[in-house]
């Protein structure tokens, strides 16, 4: 099937194309340039960004696959979870689309989607999989059994998402936001083991309680207070050793966890996403133990990992193949969409 697929839950609007697994177009339009004075996503901001960015993006998107819309035989837009305002405009467009070209629509889970658009690089999904989503907004395990109906929570972050935490610590380091990349940037001239950084719940009762939840608040507040103790005493910032130090923390506790779901679940695969996965030090720390295991892993590359259009085409894509039924057309957007909800 030819499905179109709406992304507007944080600050891209993206708009994808896909027939089938094939990838024919991913236009995305980012307003993140105007949040970053700022220093985070603005949602009135990015609501509007989302309004004036949309047409133009359908039509970038339908030119790039060369096809016309009435040709689309589905419609798949994110209803959430995700900014409310920024996910009323995806979910309207998607409405009067999907109306308009007398097609079905269906609502999906941001989630569940990120998980989706691997099958675009790597083909079929493994499934049962363990999939780590790390991103600016959220840091989960889950268990995936399948794509389109079973999606369970393992854990998540019990406060800071992970992308946040780099963006926090980029900032203290006078690095520009989104800072994950330049972090990253930064950490290959470094040492990972020039500093040893808190690994949150990873130890005693913290870690029986919360044995696949993430804490990164900790760990942000201990570079804060580093940082500032240097500051202090006059002495200059060591940054690429602070940004590798902490980015090793953060990569270790990442790839620990999902390694420790998989074995305990018995599952042979590992599927990363979101913006996080596109970190270089968390893409080999995870090959390197899930390997150890016997456990592959799977990352798409990063233009599919941070939000986008595509994700939600290869979700609707999969929805249609194993003939699951569409949203009703008023379809809520719904800001705190549970993870186990695939389609609305
Ligand atoms: P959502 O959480 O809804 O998916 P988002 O915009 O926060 O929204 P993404 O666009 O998927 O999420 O990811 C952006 C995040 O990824 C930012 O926090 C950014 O710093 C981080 N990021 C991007 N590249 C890297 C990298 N190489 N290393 C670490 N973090 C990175
Ligand atoms: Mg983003
Ligand atoms: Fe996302």
């Amino acid at each position: 099937p030819l499905v179109l697929g709406i992304e507007t839950s944080c600050d891209e609007t993206g708009v994808g194309i896909v027939r089938g697994h094939t990838l024919l177009a991913d236009a995305v339009a980012s307003s993140v340039e105007e949040h970053a004075r700022f220093g985070g996503v603005v949602p009135e901001v990015a609501s509007r960004a989302h309004l004036e960015a949309m047409v133009p993006t359908i039509e970038r998107a339908c030119e790039t696959a060369g096809i016309k819309l009435y040709e689309v035989d589905a419609v798949a837009v994110t209803s959430g979870p995700g900014l409310a305002g920024a996910l009323l405009v995806g979910v309207a467009a998607a409405k009067a689309l999907a109306l308009g070209l007398g097609k079905p629509l269906y609502g999906v889970n941001h989630l569940a989607s990120h998980v989706a658009v691997d099958q675009l690089e790597h083909g079929p999904l493994p499934e049962p999989c363990v999939a780590m989503l790390v991103s600016g907004g959220h840091s989960s395990l889950l268990k995936v059994s399948d794509v389109t109906t079973g999606v369970e929570p393992l854990g998540a972050t019990i406060d800071d998402a992970a992308g946040e935490a780099f963006d926090k610590v980029a900032r203290l380091l006078g690095l520009p936001f989104p800072g994950g990349p330049h972090v990253d940037r930064a950490a290959r001239s470094g040492s990972s083991v020039a500093i040893d950084f808190p690994r949150g719940l990873t130890s005693g009762r913290d870690l029986e309680r919360h044995r696949f939840d993430f804490s990164f608040s900790g760990l942000k507040t201990a570079v804060a207070r580093w940082v500032e103790a240097r500051e202090r005493s006059g002495e200059p910032v060591p940054v690429a050793d602070v940004a590798a130090s902490f980015q090793e923390a953060v990569c270790d506790v990442l790839t620990r966890k999902a390694v420790d779901a998989a074995v305990r679940h018995g599952i042979d695969d590992i599927l990363i996403g979101g913006g996080v996965a596109a970190n270089s030090r968390l893409r080999v720390l995870a090959e390197e133990r899930a390997a150890a295991k016997g456990i592959r892993v799977r990352v798409p590359r990063p233009g599919l990992c941070t939000d986008n259009g595509a994700m939600v085409a290869a979700l609707g894509s999969e929805l249609v193949a194993r003939g699951r039924r569409p949203s009703a057309l008023d379809l809520p957007a719904d800001s705190s969409l549970p993870v186990t909800t695939v389609v609305v």
